[in-house]
């Protein structure tokens, strides 16, 4: 599903990436923790190429992102992306921002976009905001119409980056159980985040980063009950 070998980023001198191998199978949710500066949202912008690798191989689906020759955007109609702050088009209401892509790419005719809003806003919980604006939303709120949004295009692959950080703490569960909720539906996911409960209770795999490299991953029992590596537990000290 997702193939990174010897992925490599540099910002100037700045060597941030330095040779990740990083997979993610079918079905599987990754979560990926590692210090502030450590390349987390670095990795995850080069699966859909918000940023272009300096050097290495990322595949996913069968697509070459890597590649110059790939059609960029039709491979991104099938990765979503959520980021910590929501980005939504705040002159759209809450249902246009989620029928937009969709329509825009021809994914779908006008009403089969609106009805596919309505469906993807009830399942977020959120069946009464379709034509609320988004200034009239709570960060929780918001969070969950951009995943509604990203849901929209139907992808085979959603990457979270801190989805709940910007957020209240009141907030955080609602999204994270629409996270959660997904995951049981078997979606693939990757997700950055410093909710170490969510971490434990869905992910199937941890890996942790460090200075632009996979230090350690596992099922989140091992990482997070019998760290191996001293970057790892010091991590964890920090953060549990
Ligand atoms: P955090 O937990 O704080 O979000 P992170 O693990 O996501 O951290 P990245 O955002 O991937 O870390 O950043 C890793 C390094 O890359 C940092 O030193 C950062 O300054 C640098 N960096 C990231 N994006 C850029 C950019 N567009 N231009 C220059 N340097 C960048
Ligand atoms: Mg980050």
């Amino acid at each position: 599903k997702v193939d990174v070998t010897d992925l490599k980023k540099n910002f100037g001198d700045n060597h941030v990436l330095k040779g990740i191998d990083f997979k993610v199978a079918q079905n599987e949710v990754v979560v990926l923790i590692g210090p502030s500066g450590s390349g987390k949202s670095t990795l995850l912008r080069c699966l859909n190429r918000l940023e272009e690798p300096t050097s290495g191989k990322v595949i996913i689906d069968g697509n070459n992102i890597s590649d110059s020759k790939t059609n960029i955007d039709q491979a991104r109609e099938n990765i979503g992306m959520v980021f910590q702050h929501f980005n939504l088009f705040n002159n759209l209401t809450v249902g246009q921002n989620v029928e937009l892509a969709p329509v825009e790419l021809g994914k779908m005719s006008k009403e089969e976009a609106v009805n596919a809003a309505k469906q993807l806003l009830s399942t977020v919980g959120l069946d009464d905001k379709y034509d609320a604006m988004p200034q009239s939303l709570s960060g929780g709120q918001k969070q969950r119409v951009a995943i509604a949004r990203a849901l929209a295009m139907n992808p085979d692959i959603m990457l979270f980056d801190e989805p709940t950080s910007a957020l209240d703490p009141e907030m955080v569960g609602d999204v994270l159980t629409v996270m959660k909720d997904l995951a049981k539906k078997g979606m693939t996911m990757v997700v950055v985040t410093h909710e170490m409960g969510f971490a434990k209770e869905v992910a199937d795999r941890v890996v942790f980063m460090a200075d632009g490299k996979v230090m350690e991953e596992g099922k989140p029992e091992e990482v997070f009950d019998n760290p191996q590596n001293e970057r790892t537990k010091t991590f964890l000290e920090k953060v549990i």
